[in-house]
C-alpha cells in the first residue's frame, strides 16, 4: 500500500498536487480510456470537444476512446471520431439489459410521474431516457464488456470545454495516488427529482452498516448527522474515476439497493448525487481528488483555475470560475 510519505512530498497548501510530481508528464500506460456516452446526433458536438481535448491532452497521451450508444453508431459517426485521434477508438451499443425497465417497476406508474413532472415543469422530468441514462451511468457503464479490461475511466459529453493545456497524464496520478474518484465541479441538487433518494439511502446504511467506511466523508453531503441531505454532489459529466470502485461489492449493493427502490423511474434519480453519495459513504476525503488544475465547463459553469500556476496556455475567465459561487459545493469541501 501507499506510503503516506509518497503522498505528501508532492502536497502544496494541503493540497496533492499532480503538478509537482515530474514522474506523471511521461507518457503513461494505464488500463484506461475515455468514455463517451452519445447519440449520433451528437456528432457535430463531440468532434468539436474532441478537437480541443486532443489538442489540450490526449495527443500526448492517446489514451483509447470508448464509444457508447444506446443505439447503433453511424458509419459517419465513426469516421469523423476515428479521424478526429491518433488513438484507438471503439464503438459500442449498449445491451438491453442495462438500458431497459428492470422487472419490478410499474411502467404505468412511471409514466404518470413523468406527467406530473412535465406540469410540474422538472428539468428533464418527462424524459424517458435521461432516466435510462441516469441509471446505466449509475449502475452499468462499468459492466460494458469495452469497458472490461481498463482499471480507470475519464467521462466526456459532447460539448464541453476544456480550456486550459493538461501537460501530465491524470490517470497515472490516479494510480499512483490511488485515487478512486476525480472531480471539478460540484454543486446541489434539485430536490424534486431525488424526493425519497436520502430516505433510501438511510434504510441501506441501517442494513449494511458494516459497508460504511469508518472514515467516510458523509460531513460533505449531510449538515445535520446525516439526518437530512444537503443537496450537494460532484457535477458527474466529469468523471475520472476508479473503475474498480463502481465494480466493487459495497457499490454493487448500493446500487441494487437503489435500483429495487424505484426511484430511478418512479422520480429522476441522477447519477451524479448516486456517485456522490456512494463515495461519501464508502471512500475517505483523501481518496477523492479536486483537479483544481484542470480547465473545464459544461454549461452553464466552469472550473477555471484562478491560481497562475496552473494557467498554462489557458482560455478561460477566472470571474466565470464557479468555485466559490453559493451554488457550488466546493468551498464546502474544503472546509471538511
Ligand atoms: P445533462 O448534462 O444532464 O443535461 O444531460 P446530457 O443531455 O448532457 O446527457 C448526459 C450524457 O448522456 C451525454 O454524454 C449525452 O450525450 C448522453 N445521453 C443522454 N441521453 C442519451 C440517449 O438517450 N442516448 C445516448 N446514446 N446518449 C445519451
Ligand atoms: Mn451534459
Amino acid at each position: 500500500s501507499l506510503g503516506l510519505g509518497v503522498r505528501e512530498r508532492f502536497f502544496q497548501n494541503e493540497y496533492l498536487d499532480p503538478q509537482l510530481d515530474p514522474s506523471l508528464r511521461e507518457i503513461g500506460n494505464v488500463r484506461a480510456a475515455i468514455v463517451v456516452l452519445t447519440r449520433n446526433s451528437d456528432l457535430t458536438e463531440i468532434l468539436r470537444t474532441m478537437k480541443q481535448f486532443e489538442g489540450r491532452w490526449n495527443r500526448r497521451y492517446n489514451y483509447p476512446y470508448v464509444f457508447l450508444n444506446d443505439g447503433e453508431f453511424s458509419q459517419r459517426f465513426k469516421d469523423k471520431t476515428s479521424a478526429a485521434t491518433r488513438a484507438k477508438t471503439f464503438y459500442g451499443t449498449i445491451p438491453q439489459e442495462m438500458w431497459s425497465y428492470p422487472s419490478w417497476i410499474n411502467q404505468t406508474k412511471a409514466a404518470e410521474v413523468r406527467a406530473q413532472m412535465a406540469k410540474d415543469q422538472i428539468i428533464y422530468g418527462d424524459s424517458e431516457s435521461y432516466r435510462h441514462m441516469c441509471r446505466f451511468y449509475s449502475g452499468f457503464f462499468f459492466h460494458h464488456p469495452l469497458l472490461k479490461k481498463y482499471d480507470y475511466y475519464w467521462r466526456v459529453e459532447p460539448g464541453v470545454k476544456y480550456n486550459c493545456d493538461i501537460n501530465y497524464d491524470p490517470f497515472a496520478f490516479m494510480q499512483k495516488y490511488k485515487i478512486k474518484y476525480g472531480f471539478t465541479l460540484s454543486l446541489m441538487e434539485y430536490r424534486s427529482t431525488i424526493a425519497t433518494l436520502w430516505d433510501t439511502v438511510r434504510d441501506f446504511i441501517d442494513e449494511y452498516p458494516n459497508l460504511i467506511n469508518p472514515n467516510n466523508f458523509t460531513r460533505w453531503i449531510s449538515d445535520d448527522d446525516l439526518d437530512n441531505y444537503n443537496l450537494c454532489h460532484f457535477w458527474s459529466n466529469f468523471e475520472i474515476g476508479d473503475l474498480n470502485f463502481w465494480r466493487s461489492e459495497a457499490y454493487t449493493k448500493f446500487f441494487d439497493y437503489l435500483d429495487k427502490s424505484g426511484g430511478f423511474f418512479y422520480e429522476r434519480w441522477g447519477d451524479a448525487p448516486v456517485h456522490s453519495i456512494a463515495a461519501a459513504l464508502f471512500l475517505e476525503k483523501s481518496d477523492v481528488h479536486f483537479f483544481n488544475d484542470i480547465a473545464y465547463r459544461h454549461e452553464p459553469f466552469e472550473h477555471c483555475p484562478p491560481e497562475p500556476r496552473y494557467r498554462g496556455n489557458c482560455q478561460c475567465n477566472v470571474s466565470e470560475n464557479f468555485d466559490m459561487h453559493w451554488y457550488s459545493c466546493t468551498r464546502k469541501w474544503f472546509e471538511i
